[in-house]
Formats: C-alpha cells, structure tokens, sequence
C-alpha cells in the first residue's frame, strides 16, 4: 500500500508517501537522509508484516516543507538523498 505521511494547508500538498509494497526496511533512507526524516520499525497498517518498513517520524510529519526545504532547490526529486537512495524505489515526494 501507499503509506502517505504529512499534511495539506492553502500553499499545498505537502506528502512523502512510501510503497510499503516496494519497502523492504533496509534503513538506507534512514542514513542518508541529513534531518532524520526516517524511522524503520514495525508496518502500523499491516502488524502481520514480518519485516521492518520505513516511516517518517512522527515528529516530522507536520512540518516537511521546511524540513526538507533545503533538499528541494533540485527540482531533480530523483536526485534527493532519501529517494536516491532507496533502490526499490519506494520514496516518492509530493512537492
Ligand atoms: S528531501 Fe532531504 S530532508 Fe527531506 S526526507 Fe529527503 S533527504 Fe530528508
Ligand atoms: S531506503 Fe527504501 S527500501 Fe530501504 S527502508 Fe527506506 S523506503 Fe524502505
């Protein structure tokens, strides 16, 4: 399933989702992404699930736009370091 995590106000969309379907919990997102964006444990949405799926941390989900505010002057989304890095290609940002 697409997994989406943020929020919406009157400047946008403002979403990471993840493919829990592509995740396989290798954490590479967790380390490569500079503000921690990421956690992996446990699928809330699927507890039969026996391997780990990445998340973005409760924290974050309130406010991407500036969290991830210094990655996004490359319009290149495949360029970010969260997206680069996952290789089943389970990252996709919104804005
Ligand atoms: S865009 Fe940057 S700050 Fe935002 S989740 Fe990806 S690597 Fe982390
Ligand atoms: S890098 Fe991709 S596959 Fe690995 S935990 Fe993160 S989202 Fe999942």
């Amino acid at each position: 399933m697409i997994a989406n995590y943020g929020y919406k106000n009157g400047s946008g969309d403002f979403f990471i989702a993840i493919d829990t379907d592509k995740c396989d919990g290798c954490g590479d997102c967790v380390s490569a992404c500079p503000n921690n964006v990421f956690v992996v444990g446990e699928d809330p949405n699927d507890p039969l699930r026996d391997e780990p799926v990445a998340m973005v941390g409760e924290e974050h989900r309130k406010k991407l736009k500036y969290t991830c505010a210094p990655c996004k002057p490359d319009r290149d989304r495949s360029a970010l370091a969260c997206v680069a890095a996952c290789k089943p290609l389970a990252i996709s940002h919104s804005w």
